[in-house]
């Protein structure tokens, strides 16, 4: 009940976009396979009613030729356009149907595929559906209450009439369930796009574009969580800075410090494997998070670390060069908040460069 009534609310307040001519890929499909279907049908209609009847009718051959027109013109002409005549055409038939051969053969049912189509209709207003849901409804009503006390034009004999009820019968089944099957395939084909595109979106916004390292909202994030699943596991935080940096990128341009960065990145990204991950945490700064060890495996985990970096072979436009990185680290003390044993590690990077740089404080 309680969803009902959600649903019913999110219909009744649905933004319609603005009247557009391009209708989506389903909707047109199902609309040019209605038309198409119903064109037959009108055809096996006009030879059923002649040979049963032993009367050439010429009215469902002037349904077929409109329908046929209906969908010649339907290639130029907008959807929109061709899923009014659609509706037209059905809306006549059913009138038609009941009036000159009766009730009993479930013609006036064809008014089924219109709602369906009027309802999945993105360019038609909530007030739209629901007020064209009521108008056929009421239609049906009076074709039903007229034809109560009317008699047929045609009677259709014992025989005809099941092949008029079985061919009226297939041709709303088929028209339901290829609606259906093309309505909602694309719902799904839809919706697993949204969800593979905010895979991607929640990806690249966790991702630094220069390194493609993760940032430091990914980073925090990935701390939290372990934090959360395991309260009662040691780790560290690690903050890492380029020393002189700014050097490179005055001596040998801003794309070399680019490429220092991406490279030292690359190093990194190696050498995290199951020891630590790493991010990019602005600048010229990286941090290294180190699930289930204490400060002395991290101090270990990090000289290997800077030690790798120093030996690190850096070229750009034929020039050779190295840089050495200082790191602070600092442990979970299981009391403080994230931010504050961040600081900490910054609060020793900061003693390490005052005390000479290139080192591993902790
Ligand atoms: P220190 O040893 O004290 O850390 O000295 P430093 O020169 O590394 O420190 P400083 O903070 O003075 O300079 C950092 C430099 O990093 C300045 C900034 O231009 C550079 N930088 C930050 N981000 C980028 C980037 O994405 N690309 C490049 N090329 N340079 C960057
Ligand atoms: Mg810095
Ligand atoms: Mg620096």
């Amino acid at each position: 009940m309680g969803n009902g009534v959600k649903y019913l609310h999110e219909f009744l307040h649905q933004k319609t976009p603005e009247s557009g001519t391009e209708m989506p890929a389903y909707y047109r499909d199902a609309l040019a396979f209605n038309e198409k279907l119903l064109a037959f049908y009108f055809a096996v209609c006009f030879a059923l009613i002649g040979i049963s009847a032993h009367q050439w009718d010429w009215e469902p051959l002037a349904f077929f030729v409109v329908t046929i027109a209906c969908m010649l013109n339907g290639r130029r002409m907008n959807a929109r356009f061709n899923s009014a005549a659609y509706s037209i055409i059905s809306i006549a038939w059913c009138w038609w149907h009941s009036v000159f051969l009766g009730w009993h053969y479930s013609g006036h049912l064809l008014l089924l595929p219109v709602m369906l189509l009027i309802f999945f209709n993105i360019y038609n207003p909530p007030w739209f559906k629901i007020g064209a849901c009521v108008a056929l409804f009421a239609f049906r009503m009076v074709l039903f209450s007229w034809s109560l006390n009317a008699v047929p034009v045609y009677t259709l004999g014992h025989t005809a009439g099941i092949v008029a009820q079985t061919v009226n019968s297939i041709t709303l089944f088929a028209m339901l369930a290829v609606n259906a099957i093309l309505f909602s395939s694309s719902i799904q084909a839809t919706e697993r796009k949204l969800r593979l595109d905010n895979q991607e979106l929640h990806k690249e916004a966790g991702t630094d574009p220069l390194t493609r390292l993760p940032n430091r909202r990914a980073m925090i994030d990935e701390i939290e969580k372990f934090r959360k699943t395991f309260p009662t596991e040691p780790f560290c935080v690690a903050i890492a800075d380029i020393d002189f940096f700014k050097k490179v990128n005055d001596t040998y341009g801003h794309n070399c410090g680019d490429y220092t960065l991406k490279t030292l990145a690359d190093l990194f990204r190696e050498k995290a494997k199951t020891d630590f991950s790493v991010c990019r945490w602005g600048g010229e700064e990286f941090c290294f998070f180190l699930p289930g060890k204490n400060i002395d495996q991290a101090w270990n985990v990090m000289f290997d670390l800077a030690d790798a970096v120093k030996k690190m072979p850096l070229k750009f436009d034929g020039i050779e060069f190295s840089i050495t990185i200082t790191i602070g680290i600092e442990e979970n003390d299981f009391r403080s908040p994230m931010e504050d044993i961040l600081a900490l590690a910054d609060k020793k990077l900061y003693m390490g460069k005052i005390s000479g740089r290139d080192k591993v404080v902790m």
